[in-house]
């Protein structure tokens, strides 16, 4: 019998599958706030051209694993890339010119700024930075694509609710990002603004080929727009699959039952 050789140590990521050269991958991600897990140990991958629904409880710690991707919060541990490029460490404007999109779940647009020049802003730094990558659209292109080409003069934060959150996807899309993140884009808006969005975020990801994970407590939402969701509880993954599969898991009823939210839809 031939010896066999020592193996090395498989380490902790052992029998999670390598990456393939497209998506954004988490692995592993943890976050603590003084002593408390927003974030646990989560691994995660949305697929180039994927849209992938992550939803969870009040205080689940979705929107900290958007904050850890995006630059604005470095994990304690973990790994993020994206098509191959480690993130952890580069900061927010770095991140976004990397390919990664967002808005928040608290609006932040320029209150002083046009919603053209809320789009304008992104639009100039992603071309003065632009090398190779996808090809950037007209401001004038993403505004008509928003539904905002007739009121691209008016102050941002003088628009309806659901058109600001619009606005705020614009302004991510000025980036042509590979994955755009959005954090609860339904939230404020009524049934036929919330379903025209499901029809404007999965022709984004045909026009623009990008991935696109989004939060929502919407589940009804969810189940229209997703390919995929995530399910976070208490800062872990508690499961991913299929919106049918997801939503009808006893496991995920409880948690939502529990948390005194909408019952899955
Ligand atoms: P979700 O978006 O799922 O509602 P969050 O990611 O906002 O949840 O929050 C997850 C947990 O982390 C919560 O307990 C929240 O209070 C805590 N948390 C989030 N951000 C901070 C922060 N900057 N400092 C301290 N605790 C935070
Ligand atoms: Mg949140």
């Amino acid at each position: 019998m031939t010896a066999m050789p020592l193996e090395a140590d498989p380490g902790p990521d052992a029998g999670v599958a390598p990456a393939p050269a497209r998506c954004l991958d988490i692995r592993n991600l943890s976050k603590r706030f003084g002593g408390v897990y927003a974030v646990r140990g989560v691994t995660l991958r949305c697929e180039a051209g994927e849209i992938l629904g992550l939803i969870g409880p009040n205080g689940a710690g979705k929107s900290t694993l958007i904050n850890l991707i995006t630059g604005t919060l470095r994990p304690d541990t973990g790994e993020v890339t994206m098509d191959g490029r480690s993130l952890v460490g580069l900061k927010v404007p770095q991140c976004a010119r990397a390919g990664v999109g967002r808005t928040f779940q608290n609006i932040r647009l320029f209150s002083h700024l046009t919603v053209r020049q809320n789009v304008e802003v992104a639009h100039t730094t992603a071309s003065r930075h632009r090398v190779g990558g996808p090809e950037l659209h007209s401001i004038d292109d993403l505004l008509a694509r928003m539904g905002l080409g007739a009121l691209a003069d008016r102050m941002a934060t003088t628009l309806p609710y659901g058109l600001q959150r619009r606005l705020e996807i614009a302004r991510a899309l000025a980036l042509a990002p590979s994955y755009l993140l959005l954090d609860e884009p339904a939230a404020g808006m009524n049934d036929s603004e919330s379903e025209q969005l499901v029809d404007l975020i999965q022709q984004i990801r045909d026009d623009f080929g990008c991935g696109v994970l989004v939060i929502e407590h919407d589940l009804r939402f969810i189940r229209r727009v997703c390919e995929r969701v995530a399910v976070l509880h208490m800062g872990e993954i508690l499961t991913i699959g299929g919106p049918d599969e997801v939503l009808n898991d006893p496991r995920v009823i409880e948690v939502y039952i529990g948390g005194g939210e909408d019952e899955p839809a």
